[in-house]
């Protein structure tokens, strides 16, 4: 296992994208896809983007090929750079076929600058029910705002900017959308906190589908301890460096 950081293992990103350099960004986004297939929230479905500061670009990790396979196996260069048409300006490989959720996201939402978008199962199912993503847990309800989630009630695959632009209107102003019998979408201004959020509501989710299964009326994290908790718990830097280190021990 390697002791030295490496500089292309999308940990020693600059605290703010701003300061990123693009292969720092495609080495955040490859990371990115790591963590979330170690997770098990990605396999061979599932993107993550993001943007170029000061451009019209984005980073997006390639639609799955025979040649690109496990996002575990993925490396910085292999990534697709697209501008916000979903035009490929970069890379050798196709963009993902639903590169307009990013693209019309990053359109309607110029204070985002990373998007995830995975199939993970806890969550659509939530989803799918149009249950609540109850604040139950008190990590990851902080890093879901509170379980504040939007709905967009469309299974279909979002292959077309039309599409893309209805999804975006149904995020809003939220940082987590479900896409009902689908899967999920978490957007940040930095792409480790769009992970962390992902992860963190499918933890949320597989709680609250216990809580629903048992009937009884849970006790909720009011909005106020939830602030609270805000200033205690660790920063994303440590946990982003725990699920790097949790996904290349998994690799190894
Ligand atoms: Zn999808």
């Amino acid at each position: 296992m390697a002791s030295e950081p490496q500089p292309d293992d999308g940990q020693h990103i600059s605290p703010h994208a701003e300061a990123a350099s693009p292969d720092e960004l495609r080495a955040l986004v490859a990371a990115a896809g790591r963590v979330l297939h170690a997770q098990g929230l990605a396999d061979y479905l599932g993107h993550c983007s993001t943007r170029v500061p000061g451009t019209d670009r984005v980073i997006i990790k390639p639609k799955h090929s025979a040649r690109v396979r496990s996002p575990a196996s993925l490396r910085p260069e292999d990534m697709a750079v697209i501008d916000l048409d979903g035009n490929l300006v970069e890379g050798r490989e196709k963009p993902p076929s639903e590169r307009f959720i990013h693209t019309e996201i990053y359109r309607a939402r110029p204070d985002v600058t990373a998007v995830v978008h995975t199939h993970q199962e806890s969550s659509t199912v939530l989803g799918v029910l149009g249950a609540e993503l109850l604040p139950v847990l008190h990590v990851p309800a902080v890093l879901t705002s509170g379980g504040n989630v939007a709905t967009w009630p469309c299974p279909l695959l979002v292959e077309t900017p039309a599409l893309g632009r209805e999804m975006a209107a149904a995020l809003g102003s939220a940082q987590l959308c479900h896409l009902q019998g689908h899967g999920i979408v978490s957007v940040a201004g930095d792409l480790r906190a769009a992970v962390l959020a992902a992860i963190a509501m499918e933890q949320l989710a597989r709680v609250n589908l216990t809580i629903l299964q048992t009937g009884l009326r849970p006790r909720v994290i009011t909005p106020g301890e939830l602030d609270r908790l805000g200033n205690q718990l660790a920063s994303v830097e440590g946990r982003w460096a725990y699920y790097l280190q949790a996904a290349s021990a998994g690799a190894g």
